[in-house]
């Protein structure tokens, strides 16, 4: 199963994708963790995004698909994974639609994860991480905002929105139900 896991920055997408992937047994493919990672490690690509992330703007388009394509051509990602944080622009979903249909496959489901912003900003300041201040929340929130609806557009059927709120277990619990109904809505098998 391909699954995209959409949503703002501090939804918890991330803590979501980790549970699911490890039900599905599948992988879990962050573009924001493979980012920390080279940072991280000081690699040139680290250099290379280090400032953008700090700014809470994207990464550069040619950079994050060389990444993502990269990942993809893992063979533990042949026959399925959870993308987190990508794509994140229309161009993105495109690209990834292209790396996709290369190998005869596609996307099958997007999930987009809901939350008011004051539960946001209250989940990123309460996690901490370097670019969870209050600047950066703010532009990662517009950065967010401004490509949501044509992401959502490019995928459109295959959308469904999430409650975010409540406990981690509250959320896996309507993830796995939410999964569970589109799967089999798209085996035909009536509600
Ligand atoms: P995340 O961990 O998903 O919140 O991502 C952290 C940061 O990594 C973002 O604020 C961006 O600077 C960068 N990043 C992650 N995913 C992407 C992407 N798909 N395109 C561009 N930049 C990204």
């Amino acid at each position: 199963m391909r699954i995209v896991l959409s949503g703002p920055p501090g939804v918890g997408k991330g803590t979501q994708s980790h549970l699911l992937a490890r039900t599905l047994k599948i992988p879990h493919i962050s573009t924001g963790d493979l980012f920390r990672w080279h940072v991280a490690n000081g690699s040139a690509l680290g250099k290379a995004v280090k400032s953008h992330i700090d700014a809470g703007e994207l990464v550069p388009g040619v950079i994050t698909e060389r990444v993502v394509a990269e990942r993809l051509s893992s063979d533990d990602a042949a026959t399925g994974f959870i993308l987190d944080g990508f794509p994140r622009t229309h161009d993105q979903a495109r690209v990834l639609d292209a790396i996709l249909a290369r190998r005869g496959d596609k996307v099958d489901h997007v999930i987009e994860f809901v939350l008011d912003n004051a539960e946001l900003k209250s989940r990123l300041l309460a996690r901490g991480r370097s670019d969870d201040t209050d600047d950066v929340i703010r532009n990662r929130l517009n950065v967010y905002e401004k490509e949501r609806e044509a992401i959502l557009g490019h995928y459109g059927p295959i959308v469904t929105q999430l409650d975010a709120s409540g406990s981690v277990e509250e959320i896996s619990e309507r993830l796995h139900d939410t999964l569970g109904a589109r799967v089999l809505q798209a085996r035909g098998v009536g509600l």
